[in-house]
């Protein structure tokens, strides 16, 4: 919904050249400026159901910054399905606006992917449901921005359910919305954020949501370990996950792609391995 604000925002300031200069209106779903911004929050959101908090909540306490775990490289293991090696996108394709497949103009380089601002994101070919997932990424040196504008990327299971990647080392954003965030729900227990040009690390344990028909039989839910710390422990979707608003379940198939989010910033992932992970002993 962010990027569609932006859409809408760049969409009124060329249509703020053509005359003659209609009134200006506010757009559509762009809150006021007294009810916050993407660097210090907001206060005209709805409450988080279950919380005492509201989505993106200006009065939110920030993660306490803590000293990162060593950069150790992992993986992948022999189960493993290794989405990236550091040379090719063959296990990728890509989703414009709408989810229109496309071929991806992400670029391949130096053992890394770069994201190519605003050519839709990166979606897998495989589909996966529960799973353990690595990945690194990492905010170039050179970045500038604020807030949810300065290393906006963001892994987002099943294409819907998205773990926050921000530049969170030195630069402020409501609490739901830093580096390790449960995207506008969970903020991560501490933020142990490596600064711009150097490799942060995610593992990500997800348990895909269950449907019974057309209703919710179980949330989905997420651990996260960033660089080695803890930051999310079994924590709960509401849905989708989604800018100032509660996330809604809608019912979709047990597996679905992955995808790393085209938040218009060049952010770079490398080591992206993933394991299915059956239930065969529960
Ligand atoms: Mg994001």
């Amino acid at each position: 919904m962010k990027t569609f604000a932006l859409i809408l925002l760049a969409a009124l300031s060329v249509g703020a050249q053509t005359p003659p200069a209609a009134p200006q209106k506010k757009a559509a779903n762009g809150p006021p400026p007294e009810a916050g911004d993407d660097v210090r929050g907001y206060n005209d959101t709805p409450k988080l159901p279950g919380q005492k908090w509201k989505v993106h909540d200006m009065e939110r306490p920030r993660p306490v910054k803590v000293t990162p775990a060593p950069y150790v490289q992992e993986g992948p293991p022999a189960d493993a399905v290794v989405l990236f090696d550091g040379k090719d996108l063959s296990q990728w394709t890509s989703q414009g606006r709408g989810g229109v497949a496309q071929e991806t103009k992400w670029k391949v380089e130096n053992g890394y992917i770069e994201i190519v601002p605003r050519t839709g994101k990166l979606v897998t070919k495989e589909k996966f449901g529960d799973c353990q997932l690595h990945v690194e990424w990492l905010v170039p040196k050179e970045s500038v921005g604020n807030g949810q504008g300065i290393g906006n990327s963001g892994v987002e299971l099943m294409t819907r359910y998205e773990v926050q990647v921000l530049e969170s080392y030195e630069h402020q954003t409501y609490a739901d919305g830093g580096a390790g965030a449960i995207y506008g729900v969970w903020p991560p227990l501490v933020n142990p954020s490596r600064p711009m040009g150097e490799w942060n690390v995610y593992d990500i344990f997800f348990e895909a949501p269950r449907f019974d028909g057309e209703k919710l039989a179980r949330p989905a839910y997420m651990t996260v370990v960033f660089n080695g710390v803890l930051v999310q422990n079994h924590k709960e979707f509401l849905g989708t996950t989604i800018w100032r608003r509660v996330g809604t379940y809608a019912p979709h198939p047990a597996e679905q792609p992955l995808s790393l989010q085209d938040h218009s910033q060049p952010v770079r992932f490398r080591n992206i391995w993933i394991r299915r992970l059956n239930n065969n002993q529960q």
